[in-house]
């Protein structure tokens, strides 16, 4: 047989929320090396307050749909865009335009609660879900996924760690999954001590040692809450009972997440720390196209290290697993507190070990809540641990 290039003859179609961010751009690279208008037609883009990226994207992708979220940088945007044949669109009601443009895919890449609404449009039409944003499966768990298949579409992770698990997880093997070890690089701060790391600075907990990402997920890096989002999304991606994660820390992140099964044997995948290979393998699924990211060179690396992790000096893995094993809203409250925190954090307003003190306290003050059985009653749950988030800031910082 006649040896034949991969890339798939008909266009595929492609709608990237969040596309000028550390994901998106990442995103829009995968596009053009796998083949850009000859294998893709862009659908929608979107972005926030870089007016000037958003628009360089649409113009060289050929996108039909450029949104803003920011109503106040629509004019900017739409003068920008005149003459290009290029639609632009702002605010909540752009966002829920762009998702629900006709596509195959669309990329959830907008950071934290704010995606979780156009994601979920995005899902009621039967996309398919190349799935960054983990705020989505934190904050509204089983009735995401309910959105998903009552749309008929299908959710492809893009989290390094949870794309590793998808690579290895054998579905048709359910019965002999033990469990699923999430890799954690321990981010800036594996080998301080909690007084070292009460009084960092946002410079200091931004330097993530082995990814470049967007600054909430690389502060979350820091405090581990990153790896807490992702303990729940885990649990929901995978349908996996809560005694079934496990966290360990890697500080190479080569490992990028494992799988252990009943007879003993653990799978793991691997690859350098660059998201474009698990954003390639979300987009491409159920094929793996060439990608020109680095390759690793096991004899330069020489060794990988793991570590059990600290939960003292890391109290969101605790509040993690709090929450996994209370259910109910805590994904909700533990997600919208953290976000209320970090931002504070960023402010200045608040030390970093204050964040997961604020997140405990919001967690226990809102346990009885029941589980949320509309997105309504999810809205709510965040909107209300975000307030009591704010209030326990001002308390601080006063
Ligand atoms: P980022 O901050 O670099 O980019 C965020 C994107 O969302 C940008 O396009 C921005 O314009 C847009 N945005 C910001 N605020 C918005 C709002 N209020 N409404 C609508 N759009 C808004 O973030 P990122 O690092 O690319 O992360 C994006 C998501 O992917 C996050 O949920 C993160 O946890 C997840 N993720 C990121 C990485 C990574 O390597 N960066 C890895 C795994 C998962
Ligand atoms: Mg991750």
């Amino acid at each position: 047989m006649a040896h034949m290039e991969t890339i798939s003859a008909a266009p595929r179609s492609i709608s990237v929320l969040g596309s000028t961010g550390s994901i998106g751009v990442n995103t829009l690279d995968v596009v053009a090396q796998l083949g850009g208008r000859d294998a893709f037609d862009v659908m929608a883009l979107t972005g926030n307050a870089n007016i000037g990226l958003l628009v360089e994207q649409a113009k060289a992708t050929g996108a039909r749909f450029a949104v803003t979220a920011s109503d106040k940088h629509y004019h900017l945007l739409k003068e920008a865009l005149s003459g290009t044949g290029i639609e632009a669109g702002a605010g909540n009601s752009g966002l829920h335009d762009a998702a629900s443009m006709n596509g195959d895919i669309v990329v959830a890449a907008i950071v934290g609660t704010a995606g979780l609404a156009p994601t979920l449009a995005a899902a009621r039409r039967g996309a398919t879900i190349a799935l960054a944003n983990k705020e989505c499966l934190v904050t509204a768990g089983e009735l995401f996924l309910d959105a998903v298949n009552d749309g008929g579409g299908k959710l492809v992770p893009v989290d390094s760690e949870h794309s590793a698990i998808f690579q290895v997880l054998e579905t048709d093997q359910r019965h002999a999954i033990e469990r699923i070890i999430l890799t954690a690089s321990g981010g800036p701060f594996r080998t301080w001590t909690l007084d070292e790391m009460r009084d960092v600075t946002v410079e200091t907990a931004r330097a993530h040692p082995n990814w470049s990402m967007g600054l909430k997920i690389s502060i979350g890096s820091a405090s581990m809450f990153n790896k807490a989002l992702e303990m729940i999304e885990a649990k929901h991606l995978f349908g996996i009972r809560p005694d079934q994660i496990e966290v360990i820390v890697h500080p190479q992140s080569i490992v990028h997440s494992m799988v252990g099964y009943s007879d003993g044997s653990v799978l793991a995948q691997m690859g350098s720390t660059d998201m474009r290979t698990a954003i390639g393998y979300a987009i491409s699924h159920p094929s793996r196209q060439k990608l020109n990211v680095e390759r690793l060179d096991f004899a330069r690396l020489a060794r990988l290290d793991f570590e059990a992790p600290d939960e003292t000096r890391f109290p969101s893995l605790r509040l993690a697993r709090t929450a996994l094993e209370r259910g109910g809203s805590q994904g909700a409250i533990l997600n919208a507190a953290e976000e209320t925190a970090c931002h504070a954090f960023m402010d200045g307003r608040i030390g970093f070990l204050q964040m997961a003190d604020i997140v405990e306290e919001v967690m226990d003050d809102m346990v009885s809540l029941p589980p949320a059985t509309s997105m309504e009653e999810v809205f709510a749950a965040d909107t209300e641990a975000r307030r009591k988030a704010a209030m326990l800031v001002d308390k601080i910082s006063r």
